[in-house]
């Protein structure tokens, strides 16, 4: 079975840029950036982030700050914060080099399991097992694996499968290999089994089932979150600065810099829908909460933004900010400047519905 993907691997893989490169760091990064984003979006930022940070001691180095800023455009931002902070561990303990022993990988802060076998395979060549979606998918069908992801069962049952087929020449082709075929081939919808290189010793593919495989998790319905958003600025037209504040430890959305926010219960919210006293008592309380001299304005609309878990409904209103305006918590950001901030996508949003096309 290996030699028959490796093969296929061979011929058909991507010629993707860390797969150039052996430097365990930059392998690292790609492998966090292409947890929950397409490849084809993280090459860009793969590049740009290591030529801001080439080393894994000028990321060690850097601010918070400059890597979500880096980071700023592929969401999921605890990704880059736990990179920094592995990274980090592994240059004050480690003299900057990622170990080889899988105990001492593991235990560097943001590496799970996976990244753990993703780094210990490709950058060292070991025979060390991976299992994410593409391989979880693949895995499922070739072995009809029946019962559903992230049950326990599910899982020991691929990591066992993974662990087995791993071990022999190529480690970190393998599981590049095995990645890939999820990712080209053995596709989640209209898989093509026909260019399979597993097309034969495949078992759902023989029953005809390779489609409801596999069995996914239930999902649980997002939370609704009610927000308040001030959008307060000071200024005109270029030079126009927006007030923002930074997310603290253990806030949602911790690290980022976004417009004063408060929770908002969504009663309150749904009476200021019909008359904009009470939604505008809460813009107040936001104003209030922040330490924020503005007067607000017009409500500009509800933002909605989906994450995984959540589901934020946000009330924005302008604002405009008195000349001494805020305690140090809140600072102003030139309008134009945004993107150059570790802004998280909402934030964006709430700015341009305030302000449209001023970003
Ligand atoms: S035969 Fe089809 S279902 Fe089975 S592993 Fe290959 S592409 Fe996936």
């Amino acid at each position: 079975m290996r030699a028959e993907l490796l093969d296929w691997y061979d011929a058909h893989g991507r010629s993707l840029p860390w797969r150039e490169t052996s430097d365990p760091y930059a392998i690292w990064v790609s492998e966090v950036m292409c947890q929950q984003t397409r490849v084809d979006t993280a090459i860009p930022y793969y590049h740009r982030f290591l030529e801001r940070f080439p080393t894994a001691q000028a990321l060690a180095d850097a601010s918070e700050d400059d890597v979500l800023a880096a980071w700023s455009g592929l969401g999921y931002y605890r990704r880059a914060r736990m990179l920094h902070a592995g990274v980090k561990e592994m240059v004050a303990s480690y003299g900057g080099e990622l170990p080889r022993d899988p105990a001492a990988r593991l235990a560097l802060p943001g590496v799970g399991r996976y990244t753990a076998g993703a780094l210990g395979s490709i950058a060292f060549g070991l025979p060390e097992p991976i299992v994410d979606g593409n391989v979880a998918r693949v895995l499922s069908r070739v072995f009809r694996i029946e019962t559903m992801l992230g049950k326990a069962a599910t899982e020991k049952a691929l990591w066992a499968h993974a662990e087995e087929l791993v071990q022999g020449p190529r480690p970190g082709d393998f599981n590049q290999a095995l990645m890939e075929l999820g990712a080209l081939v053995c596709t989640p919808k209209s898989p093509s089994c026909g260019a399979c290189p597993w097309a034969e010793r495949c078992e759902a593919r023989e029953a005809g089932i390779q489609e409801t495989l596999p069995v996914p998790r239930k999902k649980k319905k997002p939370t609704e979150v009610s927000l308040t958003a001030v959008v307060a600025t000071r200024g005109r037209g270029a030079a126009r600065e927006v007030f923002l504040t930074k997310r603290e430890e253990g806030e949602l959305f911790a690290g980022l810099w976004m417009v004063p926010m408060v929770e908002s219960p969504p009663t309150q919210l749904e009476l200021g829908e019909r008359g904009a006293s009470s939604g505008g008592d809460e813009a107040l309380r936001c104003l209030h909460e922040h330490g924020l001299r503005a007067t607000i304005g017009d409500r500009c609309g509800s933002v909605i933004h989906v994450l995984s878990h959540r589901r934020y409904s946000v009330q924005v209103y302008r604002a405009t900010a008195a000349k001494a305006a805020a305690k140090s918590a809140v600072t102003r950001h030139r309008i134009d400047a945004l993107a150059e901030l570790g802004v998280a996508r909402l934030t964006e949003k709430i700015v341009d519905a305030a302000l449209p096309g001023e970003r």
